[in-house]
Parts: structure tokens; sequence; C-alpha cells
């Protein structure tokens, strides 16, 4: 029986939790930076699943590695061994810094992990009786829905109603250095933040203020942790975000791109803070699978052999140059701002009508914060797609300029 449209939107309605705002869209498949409804519309993908998929939907490479690994063996408890995971914590330790690898399945799961394993430290060492394991954390941040996490995140609106909330985190504004130094107390043990803050409007942390984060953690013995579950992986046009200041963390959280579309998450920790989480006192059933650890070393590959660090440097630079120049032109435009393919258009009126309206020009981009848009295209995406798309978000905006009265 064919489905339509609206058969898929009331079967939810009845069957699963409504616990999203969606657009009606029934997405059936998807290739690179294009999607496809039931009734076979084909639709240019500026935000691809929120980052998952950053370097485009199914990646040939990354179906070749999914099917052949599929074939073989799907899971493998970790208290064995296999072939693969060893190989993916390398490639990472690899491209970022000396450590180890922890691997799960979720953004938020690494939030969590980072948090038990800043709290184990702290409790390691403890020294007159004081166990650190204050997390200071950054307003505007998102890190998660899971408990922890959300007791992470700077934004009382996704908190309400959850309380109490998990202790030990203090909110600090972003890019704010005496405050955090204000925040800082015996009993803490680590400073949390986003390089460049994705669900909280695209808003990238100054030079300033991660130099400073790093001295005063040196300082006070502090382990900086990055989450850079959405700017990790090449988006911002170097494999991590952090690599454009050059000041490493101590702790990096992954996720999104890194499976290329399939879940997996990793957390990277230098070897001194590693120590702290022995055998048992952490662990994910599903973490490292065969099949995640081949999909990501696949997601390797493609940003290695296909160049993708610098396409997302070279179009993330073409994209911010574009808009800054429609802003001269469209007054509703009050800032663009980001990093890479990370791009965040502030307006002064609300955005959601305009991905409404994008939609309707079938286009997909994100509004957060109620009036900024965001644009995570995907690294692979050609340069004919994003003129397209570029030219129909330029549109769009245009067409939401207020007219003046005429007399
Ligand atoms: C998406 C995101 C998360 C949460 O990831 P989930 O996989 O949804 O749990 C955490 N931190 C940042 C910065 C994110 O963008």
């Amino acid at each position: 029986m064919a489905q339509t449209t609206q058969d898929v939107i009331g079967q939810y309605e009845r069957y699963v939790m409504n616990t999203y705002v969606r657009s009606h869209l029934v997405i059936v498949k998807g290739k690179g930076s294009r999607v496809w409804d039931l009734d076979g519309h084909v639709y240019l993908d500026l935000f691809p699943g929120w980052g998952v998929s950053g370097i485009g939907h199914c990646h040939p490479w990354v179906m070749k590695a999914l099917r052949g690994q599929s074939t073989k063996l799907l899971h493998v408890p970790n208290n064995y061994y296999h072939v693969l995971q060893w190989r993916l914590a390398r490639r990472l330790v690899d491209v970022s810094f000396d450590g180890t690898v922890f691997f799960a399945n979720s953004g938020a799961e690494m939030v969590e992990s980072a948090i038990k394993l800043a709290r184990r430290w702290g409790h390691l060492t403890a020294s007159g009786g004081l166990r650190r394991h204050e997390i200071i954390v950054m307003e505007r941040s998102f890190h998660g829905r899971t408990t922890g996490a959300l007791s992470a995140t700077g934004q009382p609106k996704y908190q309400e109603g959850f309380e109490p909330l998990l202790p030990g985190f203090v909110c600090v504004p972003f890019n704010d250095l005496d405050a955090l130094r204000r925040a800082i107390t015996p009993r803490t043990v680590a400073i949390l933040l986003e390089p460049v803050q994705g669900e909280g409007g695209v808003r990238v942390a100054s030079e300033a203020f991660v130099r400073g984060i790093r001295q005063l953690a040196d300082a006070h013995k502090l382990v900086v942790i990055y989450d850079e579950i959405q700017t990790g992986m090449g988006r911002t046009g170097r494999w991590f975000a952090y690599q454009h200041t050059g000041i490493e963390p101590d702790v990096m959280l992954l996720a999104k791109t890194l499976g290329g579309g399939f879940p997996i998450g990793a957390m990277i920790a230098k070897r001194h803070l590693s120590q702290a989480l022995t055998p048992g006192t952490h662990a994910s059933t599903f973490g490292g699978s065969p099949v995640a650890c081949a999909c990501a070393l696949a997601v390797f590959e493609a940003i290695e052999k296909q160049g993708l660090l610098e396409r997302a440097g070279h179009f993330g630079a073409l994209i911010m140059k574009r808009f800054t120049a429609l802003k001269a032109r469209c007054p509703i435009i009050q800032d663009v701002r980001g990093l890479g393919l990370m791009i965040g258009i502030e307006l002064s009126v609300d955005g959601r009508p305009i991905v409404e309206a994008c939609r309707g020009q079938r286009l997909l981009i994100n509004c957060t914060q109620e009036r900024i848009l965001r644009l995570l295209p995907a690294m692979t995406i050609t340069r004919a797609e994003l003129d397209r798309a570029l030219a129909i978000l330029e549109a769009v905006l245009m067409a939401h300029v207020p007219q003046v009265a005429a007399a």
C-alpha cells in the first residue's frame, strides 16, 4: 500500500513519542548533499543530519566499509578484542594529541564519559580531604539530553522541569575570562566548552579566551575538556577546531561526523588522565563495534584522500564572503559568523519562516536560538550544489525584507 506523507505523519502521531519539532518531510533516500522525499522531490541539504553527515549522505567509501564489515561481524563485546578499534583509536590520536580513546555511541554519552573521567580524576588527586568535582561550563552551551549532559548545558530552557539536576556544574558567560577566573574554587576540577558553540548560535571562542583557559587550567591543575562533537572531524577546515589556535585541550569529545552516519562517539584523553578510568569503572556495551569502527575509518580515508579539510576551509570562506556581501543589501542580516563549514547568519527577525520558505524551495537549513540561521554543509558538497543552495537562500532572505509602506 502506497504511503503518503500525510499517512506517515498520522502514524507517527499515533505511535512515536512526540519529543521532536518535525517538518512535514518524509525522507527516503540521500546521496551527498541531496535527499529525496516520498514523492520523489529532491532537496539540497545544507544541514545534513545536524552535522552527522559531514562527508555527505551515504558516502560511497562509508557504504563500502559498512557492507564489507556487516557480512563478517557486527558486534564484539568489549571484554574481547577486535582488529578495528585500535586502528581507529590510533588514527584519532595521530591527528590530535597523545592519549587513549574510549568509544561509545553518541554525543551525550561522550559528555557523560568526560564528566566521569573528570570526577574520578578529582577523586584520585584529592588532597587534604578535598575531593575536587566541580566543572565550569558555559552559558548557551549544548552538551546533550542525558541527565548529566543536560546538567552541563548552560540553557535553562532545556532543563526546566527535570530538576533536581546533577550537582557540580558552575555556569559562566562564554568568552568572559574574568568571570571564569572568578568561578574557580578549590573544588573545581575541569572546564568544559565547545570551541565553537553550535546550538547556542554559532559563536566562536576567542583566542584570548581559550589561551586564558589553558593558562588557568595549568595553574590550577584543571582538566580542559573540548566538546568537538559538532566542530570535529574536519567541519571547520581543520581536523579539530582547537587546531585553529593550536591550544590543546586535555580531553576531546567527538561524535556526529565521526561515523559518517553510523552512530559512534569517541573521547580522547591525555595519558595521565585516562589512567583515572581503570577496568570496571566505565563501559559501553555497543561502544566501538567493528561496524562503527569500519565506518569511521572510511571517514578518515575520505577526509584525507579527498582533500576535505581544504574544501571545508575554501567553501567556508566562500559562504562567509557571499553572506557578508549580502548583509550590505539585506537589512535583516545582523551578523555573519563561523569557522569553516559551520556558519551562522544572525537575523533581526524570526528565522523559522525563512527555514520553511527554503524548504518550499527544496533547500534544507536550520535555525537555532530563534533568529540564527545555521548552515553545516557537507564537506563533499559540489560547487554547483553550493551555488544553487546559496542562490535560493539569498532570494528567500531578500523576499523577507520588510517592505517600506508606500505613501
Ligand atoms: C549534538 C551535540 C551533542 C549531543 O550529541 P547526541 O549524539 O545527540 O547525544 C553534544 N554536544 C554538542 C556540541 C553537539 O553538537
